[in-house]
């Protein structure tokens, strides 16, 4: 019996861990993965998930290994219509830091074994969880042999096939979009250095933002579902929409995805709690997905700390649930705005929209606005 199971052992769960071990609550992590996930799919970090990070010691490795994104860029034609500048979103830390995912897990499980080393349970895939009334009890397989662990309350942070959400029969509200990208990662050798780029083509938008170590992930968007998908159509289409030339030689990952959202109705049920992509699934565009998650873990783990200490939380959880919630459909909104300005277009309102995001670039207030939103202020 321990205070809190943390039901999947992704960026969510080893973060929302990591805070409540720092408070002294019991944790048991468990993770169906025997080792570390492969892909690095998220690489931004924002501004308020690195105040967060402050709080269990890890930005400072963070921003060691990651790269500072301080501006970006939107181009159209061959010229750039728009800089945003980060310098005003937050005085600790005004830009994105760019890490990818893979490395940003492996620094939040370095910390939660730093602070238990008895905490993460690798290769335990929970497969029902029951709630009595007084604790909860997760039955599930490890290495082929039932297991079975007990606590006071269970963190579902089970990714966006959540088999908790699934048990629970959490109803959910989902909307799925007609676009579809590609995504790979090449050496660098744009010149744009720690800028992140948009390029707003006709034929579609392209995405261009900084890693670690002189490399550059690069988004396109496909031209309509089920066209393209290999490094090839990946270099020739950048260099059709954007005019560079990458080295297809230098890809170490490719990937494609198609875009869904997803909103549950309740994040609280009985004694367990769904957050991060169990909870709210985001369209990458924007690249919100992640952060928002650690935020659920920030706004949760105080209610959780009072209830452990006999509290009465209803009313905290009811407001944890709805300030989580509009804050996830704010981000969804915001990535659909983001995919609607990445769709291809006809010249004439191609023309139109690149003259109104270069006008709407130069007036301040609007820049600095949408640098705030952009960073999740
Ligand atoms: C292409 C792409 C790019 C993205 N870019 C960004 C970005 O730049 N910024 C951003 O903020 N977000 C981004 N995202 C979203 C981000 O990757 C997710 O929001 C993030 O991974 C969610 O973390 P999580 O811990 O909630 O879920 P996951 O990362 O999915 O982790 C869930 C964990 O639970 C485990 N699990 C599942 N079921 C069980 C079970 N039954 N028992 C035990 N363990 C279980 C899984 O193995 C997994 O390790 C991107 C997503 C994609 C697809």
């Amino acid at each position: 019996m321990v205070d809190v199971l943390v039901i999947g052992g992704g960026p969510v769960g080893l973060f929302m861990a990591a805070l409540l071990l720092q408070a002294g609550v019991s944790v048991r992590v468990l993770e169906q993965r025997t080792g570390a996930e492969p892909h690095s799919r998220a690489i931004g970090l924002h501004p308020p998930s690195l105040d967060a990070m402050e709080g269990i010691g890890v930005a400072r490795d963070l921003v060691a290994e990651g790269v500072q994104i301080r501006r970006g860029l939107a181009v159209g034609g061959g010229r750039t219509l728009a800089e945003m500048s980060f310098a005003g979103v937050s005085d600790s830390y005004p830009y994105v830091l760019s890490l990818p995912q893979t490395r940003t897990a492996a620094i939040l499980e370095q910390c939660v074994r730093q602070l238990d080393p008895a905490a993460l349970h690798r290769g335990v895939r929970v497969k029902h969880l029951n709630d009595d009334g007084g604790r909860v009890t997760a039955e599930a397989v490890a290495g082929g042999a039932a297991v079975r662990y007990t606590a006071a309350i269970a963190i579902a942070a089970d990714g966006v096939r959540s088999t908790v959400r699934s048990q629970l029969g959490t109803p959910v509200r989902a909307k799925d979009y007609p676009d579809s990208y590609l995504m790979g990662d090449f050496a660098d050798t744009t010149g744009f250095g720690p800028d992140a780029a948009l390029f707003l083509a006709a034929a579609g938008i392209v995405e261009s933002f900084p890693l670690p170590g002189n490399h550059r992930r690069w988004v396109v968007r496909l031209a309509e579902s089920g066209t393209g998908g290999d490094v090839r159509w990946l270099v020739d289409s950048i260099r059709q929409r954007t005019g560079i030339d990458v080295d297809p030689a230098s890809n170490s990952m490719l990937s494609r995805f198609g875009v869904r959202s997803r909103l549950v109705h309740r994040m609280v049920t009985g004694r367990t709690v769904l957050i991060g992509d169990a909870a709210h699934e985001i369209s990458p565009i924007g690249g919100q997905g992640m952060n928002l998650g650690w935020l659920d873990a920030v706004a949760l783990a105080p209610v959780v700390l009072a209830s452990l200490h006999g509290k009465h939380v209803g009313v905290q959880l009811r407001d944890f649930e709805a300030g989580r919630k509009a804050a996830a459909a704010r981000a969804a909104r915001q990535s659909e705005i983001n995919m609607a300005l990445g769709r291809p277009l006809p010249a004439g309102p191609w023309s139109l929209r690149n003259r109104a995001i270069e006008a709407a670039g130069a007036v301040s207030v609007v820049n600095g606005f949408v640098a705030r939103r952009f960073t999740m202020q």
